[in-house]
């Protein structure tokens, strides 16, 4: 594909769901920013990897078609959400993005699409680790549980991993997840 760009034109660069491309490149933010900051919409975190993107963008140029929603750090792993299409794009180049990532941020990346249905949300969250079966579980205050079953453990999945991808779900969906292995 031949694309023409004018050297001024930031049309190609990462994009942040809820940060203007003007306060991305600045650093500065503006009021309308500043606002979302304020009440939370967009975090510290969500800022530091967007620039983070940004400053990647010349070595993966891959990077410059991205859309950057949301980062929710858990533990040891900061789970990425973007947009639709652009899980492909994060873990191109053979994973070498996100290990730089990790290495620059210290957290293990967990990269998330974002506006997909629950199960295609825990699928990419518990990757590499295969989901057998989601079931929810009706408790009986009224509130629900989702099962996720995990094929037989062969990879090594901590304590403490599974509290924090339980904790980024809690986040990210609002949903209450208990991991069982299936035997
Ligand atoms: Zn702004």
């Amino acid at each position: 594909m031949i694309r023409f760009v004018d050297e001024d034109d930031d049309r190609y660069m990462p994009k942040m769901a809820n940060i203007c491309d003007f306060c991305l490149k600045s650093g500065i933010l503006c009021s309308k920013c500043q606002t979302k900051l304020k009440s939370g919409k967009v975090t510290d975190v969500d800022l530091k990897v967007g620039r983070l993107l940004l400053s990647l963008e010349n070595k993966y140029p891959t990077l410059q078609d991205m859309r950057f929603h949301k980062a929710i750090e858990a533990n040891d792993i900061l789970a990425v959400i973007v947009g639709r299409g652009d899980v492909a794009r994060l873990l191109s180049y053979g994973g070498k993005i996100v290990r730089e990532m990790g290495e620059k941020i210290g957290k293990t990346i967990h990269v998330l699409e974002h506006g997909v249905d629950n199960r295609k949300f825990l699928e990419d969250l518990f990757a590499p680790l295969n989901i057998v079966t989601i079931n929810t579980i009706w408790i009986p205050d009224g509130t629900t549980e989702t099962r996720v079953i995990l094929k037989k453990r062969r990879r090594k999945l901590t304590l403490i991993k599974m509290e924090a991808l339980k904790e980024i779900a809690k986040k990210v969906r609002g949903i209450t997840i208990r991991v069982e292995f299936a035997r």
